[in-house]
């Protein structure tokens, strides 16, 4: 119940408290009264009636006719409304006259009492409202009156000669009370339910305004603000109606504006249907993640940063346990993966693996554009088979860099995720576009730098790329306490070569020269251009020992390998020089001068050889 009602209910029974207590009340009390005013009019009446009688008596007494009394008393007993007149004799005159006529006798306690107190007896008889009226009223003996009573009475003064007992029925008078009692409570009566009926009435308006704006309140708190108040009166509580309707209409105009405009920063057409001041809560809480989410990214150092952000946001603001990133190199028409359910670099899951060899396959990169396949999942077919058949779906959502697409988002969902999947769309959508820009700025970046530490003539490696990474490989060392050894390497009497055959052959040698390095190296060596014909080879977790296998094995590779210039077949030697980190030094720059000063000893020993620096050749034995 509300409390409005309850209000109601509560007005509506003190009321009916006051009225049933006001109808008592009355009731009784009018009853009182009559039956006081019946009791006072039959004292008088019998009070005459018993004056008249003495009157008759004397008068018969002086006219010598008292024996006829007998007759006028039976008559008088006759006499309407009267139900009983006796004339009862007092001691004195039973002591002069004799016990006279048999109803003379005085009948009861009342009779006796009177006559011997001299005091009449007024009062009802019978039931509470009592059915009849009683009278005993006494006759005294008294000289100053009209007529001297002792002149035949032998009595003296004040004293009872007799009595009268008269009772009238009273009987009308109590059936007039009640129908007067019944009357006022029937007029109580009506006026109570009049009053109520007002009452309900006049409370109605309020009761019912306060009970449709605490619904609509109600839902208006839980965004729904299409519940209008209906105006009932022109009083207050009318005027709140029309307030709250005003309100509720501002807010809605308002917030569906706030809303349409959310709406297309997410690129969304809004649902009507749908809760006004959540959606519009949800969108904006959304979009300020992603703004939150901008500022981070670029503050972010590289793309892999980048793309492990969007891996969270998807896991943890979307709720997605699988999904793919996939980067796309646009030049070699090939793809790798960079985040899969969440993990960096992890295999290819969720897609045929030969798109990662050609990216064309791949239809998001081909077409440029997103490729639903929650609807049909049979779309691309690229879409890992297994997947397939375990009736997963995907939604591939391509990120544009610089006019091509450059990475691509893939979402993998089972049947029961597509609805959440397609409401979360427009909001990963916003979050990718603000991806794009960032990730295009970041990898033009790192394109530059990559060039910047790169030889343009030999594609190795340049002498700035190891100022800006000798500190980290040192640490990397010293973290997995592993070794690493640096050689030196430089062509024996190039120079010839150049004045020769020209400068061009000696270029193409240099290049030559490169591929037969890489082809000796593990991947994780680093081969670097240090200056015009000397060279240098870090091989990482390789001790001196084992360095020295795979520098003559160098050596012996560029020995035996025919450089074809200008139509002749070119033999060419070199020498190395080699010292190991931490063995030999401590510090980057010094093992590198050992190496230096081992290649120097190559050459001085006469050249095609392999030396390894021994502390001897650094005869200061100081530091560098
Ligand atoms: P050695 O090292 O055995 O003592 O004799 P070398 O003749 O090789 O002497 P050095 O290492 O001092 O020679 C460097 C020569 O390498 C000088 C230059 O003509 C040649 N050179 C340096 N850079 C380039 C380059 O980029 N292209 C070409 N074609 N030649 C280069
Ligand atoms: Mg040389
Ligand atoms: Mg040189």
């Amino acid at each position: 119940m509300t409390s409005s009602s309850r209000l109601q209910t509560k007005a509506m029974g003190a009321l009916l408290v006051v009225m049933l207590t006001m109808m008592l009340v009355v009731g009784l009390s009018s009853m009182a009264l009559i039956r006081d005013f019946s009791v006072r009019s039959a004292t008088e009446h019998t009070r005459t009636a018993a004056e008249m009688i003495r009157v008759s008596l004397t008068e018969a007494m002086l006219n010598d006719t008292i024996d006829r009394r007998a007759s006028m008393l039976r008559r008088l007993a006759e006499v309407n409304s009267l139900n009983e007149a006796r004339v009862i004799r007092g001691e004195r005159v039973i002591a002069q006259h004799g016990e006279g006529l048999p109803m003379e006798t005085p009948a009861d306690d009342i009779d006796r009492q009177v006559l011997a107190s001299g005091e009449p007896y007024f009062g009802l008889v019978g039931g509470l409202f009592g059915e009849e009226f009683r009278a005993t009223i006494p006759y005294i003996a008294s000289s100053n009156g009209d007529i001297n009573c002792m002149a035949c009475h032998q009595a003296p003064e004040g004293v009872a000669l007799g009595a009268v007992t008269l009772t009238v029925s009273v009987g009308h008078m109590k059936t007039a009370g009640m129908v007067t009692a019944l009357f006022l409570v029937v007029i109580m009566g009506l006026f109570g339910v009049l009053s109520m009926v007002f009452l309900g009435r006049l409370l109605r308006p309020l009761v019912e305004t306060t009970q449709e704006v605490r619904k609509a309140a109600r839902l208006a708190s839980g965004g729904d603000f299409s519940q209008r108040v209906h105006s009932r009166s022109r009083d207050e509580i009318g005027q709140i109606a029309n307030h709250f309707n005003e309100m509720a209409d501002a807010i809605t105009h308002k917030l569906t504006e706030i809303r349409d405009h959310v709406a297309r920063l997410v690129n969304t057409a809004p649902d009507p249907r749908a809760n006004l001041l959540e959606e519009t809560a949800t969108t904006v809480s959304g979009l300020v993640k992603v703004a939150q989410f901008k500022q981070a990214i670029e503050e972010d150092q590289t793309t892999e940063e980048v793309f492990f952000r969007i891996s969270e946001v998807l896991r943890t603001e979307f709720g997605m346990a699988h999904f793919s990133i996939y980067q796309v190199d646009r030049d070699k028409r090939l793809m790798d993966t960079v985040v899969v359910d969440g993990v960096l670099h992890e295999e290819i899951r969720w897609c045929r693996p030969d798109i990662l060899e050609q990216s064309t396959i791949c239809r998001a990169v081909r077409t440029g554009h997103a490729i639903d396949g929650l609807e049909n999942r049979h779309l691309c077919r690229a879409f890992d088979s297994e997947a397939l058949a375990d009736g997963r779906s995907y939604l591939c959502l391509p990120i544009i860099q610089s006019g091509g697409v450059g990475s691509v988002v893939q979402l993998v969902v089972p049947p029961q995720n597509i609805p959440a999947l397609i409401r979360a769309r427009p909001l990963i959508s916003a979050y990718l576009r603000e991806a794009a820009p960032v990730l295009q700025a970041k990898g033009l970046m790192a394109s530059l730098r990559e060039s910047s530490l790169k030889d343009a003539m030999t594609g190795l490696r340049n002498r700035r790329f190891l100022e800006e990474y000798s500190d980290s490989l040192v640490a990397q060392c010293k973290r997995r306490q592993m070794p690493m050894t640096l050689m030196m390497l430089d062509l024996d009497y190039f120079k010839t070569v150049n004045d020769t055959y020209g400068h061009d052959v000696g270029d193409q040698i240099l290049r030559e020269l490169a591929g037969i390095f890489q082809a000796h190296l593990r991947e994780s060596d680093l081969v670097i251009r240090y200056g015009g014909e000397e060279f240098m080879i870090i091989l990482l977790d390789t001790g001196a020992e084992a360095a020295l296998d795979v520098a003559n094995k160098i050596r012996e590779a560029v020995q035996a390998h025919p450089f074809r210039v200008a139509g002749a077949e070119l033999h060419k030697t070199l020498s190395i020089g080699l010292a190991a980190y931490p063995d030999d030094a401590q510090a980057f720059w010094q093992v590198l001068k050992y190496a230096d000063v081992a290649l120097y000893a190559a050459k001085e020993n006469g050249r095609n050889q392999v030396v390894r620096f021994t502390p001897e050749m650094w005869p200061s034995g100081g530091e560098y």
